[in-house]
């Protein structure tokens, strides 16, 4: 295939983790790969370099996916970059979470924070995403697979409740937007992760999370990246062409 023939997946938070391990395996499968980042340009773009060097087509966009007009800018300067209509795939992967406390010592700035990050980008990425997929809009269809987490069920207690809530909110606008959009030539589903062995536990006070929590899980491990984004890329391809609405869990059972 050539590469203008390749159809176009925005990965968002692609610069380490779940999102980067996701860019890789879909730029094998034959994705040009654009991958979105907040901070970390020497990560993203080491990650360009290395998918570059395998043949994949592959670009990082710099935009923090939490604020509406951020949004809207990186949709166009990959429309730009890779040429309009090119895109069929959306992985809503960048998300936080935040140091371990209580509900009742939540700052309501806080969780203002987490859904913003984590909810309304998904919503905002989503709704640009559709507007160029979905043949309601002269669209040719495309995928979208958002990130949940087993937190969504179990509610987090004592360390991150909101988090929780804005993974159940994910998982919610999955099933709408499957619903909304399925005569549309669009599948949306979401994976929900276990505990993964990256960096995101670092963030939130716990570097060690992963191997402390592995001895509690049914699998006796943490997972990994590219466990997660095998599931991600499965759901993006046509193999998963019935599969709709759906939340496919990576968590070793937990
Ligand atoms: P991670 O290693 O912390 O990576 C997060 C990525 O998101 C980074 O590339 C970061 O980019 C990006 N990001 C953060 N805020 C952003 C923003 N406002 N705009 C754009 N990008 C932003 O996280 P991960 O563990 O791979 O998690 C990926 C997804 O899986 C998240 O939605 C997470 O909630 C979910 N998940 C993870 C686990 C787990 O145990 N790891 C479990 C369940 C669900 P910069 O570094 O450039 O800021």
């Amino acid at each position: 295939m050539t590469a203008a023939a390749r159809p176009v997946l925005l990965v968002t938070g692609a610069s380490r983790g779940i999102g980067a391990a996701t860019a890789r395996l879909a730029a094998q499968r034959g994705w040009t790969v654009a991958i979105n980042y907040a901070r970390d340009a020497t990560a993203a773009e080491s990650l360009v370099r290395e998918i570059a060097e395998s043949g994949g087509e592959v670009r990082a966009f710099q935009a923090d996916v939490a604020d509406d007009a951020q949004v809207v800018a990186l949709f166009a300067a990959v429309d730009a970059h890779f040429g309009a209509h090119r895109l069929r795939g959306l992985v809503n992967n960048a998300g936080i979470v935040d140091r371990a406390q209580r509900v009742d010592e939540f700052s309501i700035a806080r969780v203002r924070r987490m859904f913003e990050v984590n909810v309304f980008s998904a919503f905002a990425c989503a709704r640009e995403a559709v507007r160029r997929m979905s043949t309601r809009h002269g669209g040719a269809g495309g995928v979208i697979v958002n990130l949940s987490s087993a937190a969504a069920r179990i509610g987090a207690p004592g360390q991150y409740v909101d988090y929780a809530a804005s993974k159940a909110a994910i998982e919610t606008l999955t099933i709408g937007l499957a619903k909304e959009t399925a005569a549309e030539g669009l599948r949306v589903n979401t994976v929900c992760p276990g505990i993964i062995d990256t960096e995101i536990h670092a963030a939130g006070g716990q570097p060690d999370r992963a191997a402390q929590a592995a001895p509690t899980l049914p699998m006796q491990r943490a997972g990994r990246a590219d466990e997660v984004a095998a599931a991600i890329v499965w759901l993006l391809s046509d193999e998963a062409s019935y599969v709709t609405g759906a939340t496919l869990d990576v968590t070793g059972g937990r």
